[in-house]
């Protein structure tokens, strides 16, 4: 934004994205080894429904006081079961609380002091969020491979991954949607020499901002 006859660009945003198990939290973490700063809706997501916060009321109003544990706190299991049961309960809740991790995003981006930042977002593409970002970077991985990654992460079975999956954008439409494509079925050798790459990559371009 232009003021008073200076122009002040904030940061090249680069939006980090893929599905569930692609490695995500793994790139935004050698990301950060890097000093490169990284602004995380799902850290967002969690802050915002704390106990005490507004969303967390507007929540416990629109689904019951069901929802709410016995020490105050969100119960997230029960809340993503009727999320994922119920297609419209999905859209209530995204409707408290996307305008909201919108919000802080862009507070935060014009927070960033270096030239480039990561805006982790697992669904930028689904919830039609791209216009927060320059550039989309997608984490690729063959499904089988997330699959077997998430379910030894979360010790879950594959029955309970699924349906995530299936939410999800496909690889092909992220695919198509990215500027930026990082393939982690390899060792995560590899993808820090991968990330060293793109950061070279993102100094460079935000140099010409
Ligand atoms: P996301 O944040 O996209 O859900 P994570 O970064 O948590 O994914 O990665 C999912 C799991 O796979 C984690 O347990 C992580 O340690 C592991 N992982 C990520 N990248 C690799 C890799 N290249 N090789 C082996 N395991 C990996």
């Amino acid at each position: 934004m232009a003021t008073a006859g200076k122009h002040t660009p904030g940061p090249l945003v680069i939006g980090l994205t893929g599905g569930i198990g692609s490695g995500k939290s793994t790139c935004a973490a050698l990301f950060s080894k890097l000093g490169v700063p990284i602004i995380d809706a799902d850290e967002l997501a969690h802050a915002l429904v704390a106990p005490g916060e507004p969303a967390l009321a507007e929540i416990i109003t629109a689904f019951g006081p069901e929802y709410l544990a016995a020490d105050g706190q969100l119960d997230r299991r029960r809340l993503r079961q009727q999320v994922f049961a119920e297609p419209a309960s999905r859209r209530r809740l995204e409707a408290i609380l996307h305008p909201l991790i919108r919000f802080n995003i862009k507070e935060l981006v014009n927070s960033v002091q270096a030239p480039y930042c990561i805006v982790s977002i697992p669904l930028l593409l689904e919830t039609g969020q791209t216009d927060l970002v320059n550039r989309i970077l997608v984490i690729d991985i063959p499904e089988a491979l997330q699959l077997s990654r998430t379910a030894a992460r979360d010790r879950l079975a594959m029955g309970e991954i699924r349906p995530v999956l299936e939410s999800q954008a496909n690889r092909s439409e992220r695919l198509a949607a990215a500027d930026d494509v990082i393939s982690n079925a390899g060792s995560q050798d590899e993808l820090a020499e991968k990330i060293q790459t793109l950061h070279k990559k993102y100094l460079s371009l935000s140099a010409r901002n």
